[in-house]
């Protein structure tokens, strides 16, 4: 049977196939072991990429451990943000790869997440109603002062190429971070909002819905935070998008991520 002639797009797609075996790391993010040539798209084995958030029930709406679709703290006191879409627990692996991507810019790792991240959003995003807005993705941005610091914004890095794989537009500049407190691990939960609160201003009228991409969940005090400035900005819903999730009350006992 004869094969149609390469097209431009069959060109690209082969290209970029090529660029991203290339480019991306030859070990899976999860165990480190070595991955097969053409299997390095997403950056995971695929027992890794199975294991991951796998035998976990968790809240619909704010993915702490919960064996209720919603857990008891969204249903007394609910969140701004609508659902949240999470790959698993702030641990093994997640955990080390969170750090790797915050304290050692290594962009092959936000990748790897956003590959793993884009089936589950792409889940959620069919539960909406047939003719739903496109969704924008902004990532949590860091204060003037740890970009800085830092020199790079690790949610973005996830953020990024999450939107390539979503096909959906991305705004990195949508929100503003006022101030930098202290760090949030060094907090007390209570603490934790308040330090947030009203620290992030939107920089333009939002009229789309949102994936909140951040790195890590704890108390869910930085999320709401930015959900609600964006809510003022005229945002109808956010929907958060995160690597990792803590548990509570661990996080008063143990450093968790800033
Ligand atoms: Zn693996
Ligand atoms: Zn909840």
């Amino acid at each position: 049977m004869l094969q149609p002639p390469p097209t431009r797009s069959h060109a690209f797609t082969a290209l970029a196939s090529l660029a991203a075996d290339v480019l991306l790391p030859r070990a899976c993010a999860g165990c480190a072991r070595m991955l097969p040539r053409g299997a390095c798209q997403t950056g995971w084995c695929e027992a890794c990429l199975t294991a991951l958030g796998s035998g976990v029930s968790r809240c619909g709406q704010c993915a702490i451990n919960s064996l209720t679709p919603l857990c008891e703290g969204c249903q007394t006191k609910p969140p701004p943000f609508s659902r949240t879409v999470v790959l698993g627990a702030y641990a093994p692996p997640l955990d080390r790869i969170i750090r790797a991507l915050k304290f050692n810019r290594q962009p092959a790792l936000g990748a790897a997440l956003a590959a793993a991240l884009a089936p589950l959003v792409q889940r959620e995003l069919a539960r909406l109603a047939p003719g739903h807005p496109r969704h924008r993705v902004v990532a949590v941005p860091l204060s003037e002062e740890r970009l800085a610091e830092r020199g790079y914004n690790q949610s973005l890095l996830i953020g990024r190429p999450l939107a390539q794989a979503l096909g959906l537009p991305i705004d990195p500049v949508a929100l503003h971070r006022q101030r930098a407190g202290p760090p949030q691990s060094r907090l007390s939960p209570v603490a934790r909002a308040s330090n947030v609160d009203r620290a992030f201003i939107a920089t333009r009228p939002h009229h789309e819905p949102v994936l909140l991409v951040d790195d890590v969940m704890t108390t869910g005090a930085t999320l709401a935070a930015a959900t609600h400035a964006l809510i003022r900005a005229g945002s109808p819903s956010v929907i958060c998008v995160i690597a990792a999730r803590t548990a509570l009350p661990d996080v008063s006992h143990c450093p968790g991520p800033p």
